[in-house]
Parts: structure tokens; C-alpha cells; sequence
């Protein structure tokens, strides 16, 4: 692996947020998004119903087995590569991360990454798509059920979308999102337990697709709202995302949300490497295959130095690197391991 490191943050840097609308902003529901949701939700909740009552072992499996496949297209593909250019990929590789991506449903990769973009350089403000700082339930769902926020608008126009728009597979992805999201992510995942192994086609459409998606969709957005909200800082104080537990298990990776605004463009969004953290495990592996490469990584001393300067003293070696002790990387013998991990809720519990 040939993992290469940044001196500064060049990609999706947080800026200062400065309103460009006058008007003040009366928050308005657009209905149908927000009786579409409950309605999914609860047609969803069926769907699990179904999945543990009603399907084939084979399609619960299957279910399990798309949702997991198109979570790590979003992980890996939609938010580390094409979000914070983390590290770069053959195009074989992109073609095969945008199918499983429209298999998730997240909407069209331009928009995933402008909006994930966006998120990043006005994080928790009111030009964040999914502004943490109006609570728990509009960061999660809530954000979709509201119409636009007007500096959301405003801000929105000004990210940078070249590099993407010069990928022919996404910007072929985004002209056809419709028909490709019907056949990709409805037919094609509902069709196969029926054609191969007999499954009721009712039953497969409620479980691997219409469960399979709310489910892994709640998995995302639980990065938008617990891990911003709930969890330690061990990187930086001065912002709200957090490190979660949870929501790395969840997500495959992606709850370490402390240190991944801190280090966005660092392809392990993580400190700890593999604690939790599959994504950056199979990006390390393919990258052995040649599939990707160019990886980024935070060099040791830049992560220390955050920690000191900003951190809120939950870092498992904060105290020992104030004393003056060794810093161990990741991946070196005496790097913290998971068990560090464990003490750093231990310094919360009891704290
Ligand atoms: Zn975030
Ligand atoms: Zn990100």
C-alpha cells in the first residue's frame, strides 16, 4: 500500500460561514416527503416482520447481503473516495462502486457528494444540509421532510463538482437515476430470490428491497445525527461531531466522526484503523490488489498535535503524550488497539 500523507487539509475544508439571504427563514414541512417517510417506514417495518416470519433463510441472507455490499459503496465509494478524494480508483473498480451505490438508493452520487461536501465546509450551521445543531431528529430524517433552508440553497451553488463531473460513469449514473434506481436497486435485488431459489415475490420485494434500503438509510444517517451529537472528542473540541462506537459498528467505519471532520481527506476516517472499521480494512486490501491507490493518511505527528491542542482528553494516550511518551501510529506494534479503545469509554463512564 502506498498510503501518502498531507501536510495541510486540501480537501472539503471547513469555512467560515457568512449568510448570504436576508430574509428570515420560516421553516416549512413538505408534506409529502414526510407522509412518503412514515409511510416507508412503517411499510419497512413490515418488510423486517416478513424477513423473520415469513422468507426463505436464503433471502434473509440475501438481504443482509445486499444491504451490506451497498452500505460499503457509500462508505467507501460515495464518502472516502468520491466525497473527500481520499484515494483514487481503476475504472473498473468506479464502475462496479457505482453500481452497488445505486443499489443503495442514496440518491444520485453528484448529489451524495455535493451534499456531503457541503456538510463538511458549513458543518452545524444553518448551510449544512443536515444541520446537527437543530437536534437529533432533524439531522437524521428531518432534514429530507423540510423544504431547503435558503443559505443551503445559496451555499450549495458554490461547491466544487468538477472532479466528479469529469467521471463519466457518475455523470451517466446522474442522467439515468431513475431507470437505474428501478432497475438496480428495486427489480434487480427483489428478482433474484424469486427467479433463483423460488421466493414469493411479495415477500422479496418487502424484505430485500423495501426493508433492506430503510434499514441501511437509518444505518447513514445515524452519521448525520447520534455522531454528531452523542460520543467524546478526542480530536477537536471545537466542533460538534463526536467519536461513536455505535455508529462506527453500524456503518462499517464511519461513526469515528471526531476525527473524520478533523482529517476528512484521511481514507481510514479513523484513527484506529481497523477497530470497527471494515471500510478502511477492504480499501487496505484493495489497494494491495491495485484496485485503488494514492491513499491518503494523517501523518502521526499532525494527529498528536490535534490532540493536544484540541482535544477534550479522552484520547486514549492523551495523558501518556502530555508526560512526554512515545507516539505510536497505526500499525506499528505499539499503536493503541482496540482494548485503548475500551479505556476511552472508560474515561467517559467515569469521568
Ligand atoms: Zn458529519
Ligand atoms: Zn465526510
Amino acid at each position: 500500500m502506498a498510503a501518502k500523507e498531507l501536510n495541510d487539509m486540501d480537501v472539503c475544508e471547513k469555512i467560515a460561514f457568512k449568510p448570504e439571504t436576508e430574509k428570515p427563514f420560516k421553516a416549512r414541512i413538505v408534506w409529502f416527503n414526510a407522509i412518503g417517510f412514515l409511510i416507508l417506514h412503517l411499510a419497512a417495518l413490515y418488510g423486517v416482520f416478513l424477513g423473520f416470519t415469513a422468507i426463505t433463510w436464503k433471502t434473509f441472507i440475501w438481504g443482509f447481503f445486499v444491504g451490506y455490499l451497498s452500505t460499503e459503496s457509500v462508505t467507501i465509494g460515495a464518502h472516502r473516495m468520491y466525497t473527500h478524494k481520499a484515494f483514487k480508483a481503476t475504472f473498473a473498480t468506479r464502475l462496479v462502486i457505482n453500481f452497488l451505490f445505486t443499489l443503495a438508493g442514496q440518491n444520485c452520487m453528484w448529489v451524495w457528494v455535493r451534499d456531503h461536501r457541503q456538510h463538511h465546509r458549513y458543518s452545524d450551521t444553518v448551510a449544512d444540509p443536515h444541520d446537527a445543531s437543530q437536534g437529533f431528529f432533524f439531522s437524521h430524517i428531518g432534514w429530507l421532510m423540510y423544504k431547503k433552508h435558503p443559505e443551503v440553497l445559496a451555499k450549495g451553488k458554490h461547491i466544487d463538482m468538477s472532479d466528479i463531473e469529469k467521471d463519466e460513469i457518475v455523470m451517466f449514473q446522474k442522467k439515468y437515476y431513475k431507470t437505474l434506481y428501478v432497475l438496480i436497486s428495486i427489480a434487480l435485488p427483489t428478482v433474484i430470490p424469486y427467479l433463483c431459489w423460488g421466493e414469493d415475490l411479495f415477500n422479496s420485494f418487502m424484505w430485500s428491497y423495501l426493508a433492506r434500503t430503510i434499514i441501511t438509510l437509518n444505518g447513514t444517517w445515524c452519521v448525520n445525527s447520534w455522531a454528531h451529537l452523542y460520543g467524546v472528542k478526542p480530536y477537536n473540541t471545537d466542533i460538534y461531531p463526536r467519536e461513536s462506537e455505535f455508529v462506527a459498528f453500524i456503518s462499517s467505519g464511519e461513526g469515528w466522526h471526531n476525527f473524520h471532520h478533523t482529517f476528512p481527506w484521511d481514507f481510514r476516517a479513523a484513527e484506529f484503523g481497523k477497530h470497527y472499521n471494515f471500510s478502511a480494512t477492504v480499501i487496505t486490501q484493495l489497494a494491495k490488489w491495485g484496485f485503488v491507490y494514492d491513499l491518503k493518511e494523517a501523518k502521526p505527528e499532525m494527529i498528536k498535535s490535534r490532540i493536544l491542542k484540541n482535544g477534550d482528553g479522552t484520547h486514549p494516550k492523551h495523558t501518556q503524550l502530555q508526560k512526554g511518551a512515545e507516539w505510536a501510529p497505526w500499525g506499528s506494534k505499539d499503536a493503541p488497539t482496540s482494548e485503548h479503545a475500551s479505556s476511552r469509554r472508560n474515561i467517559v463512564s467515569h469521568g
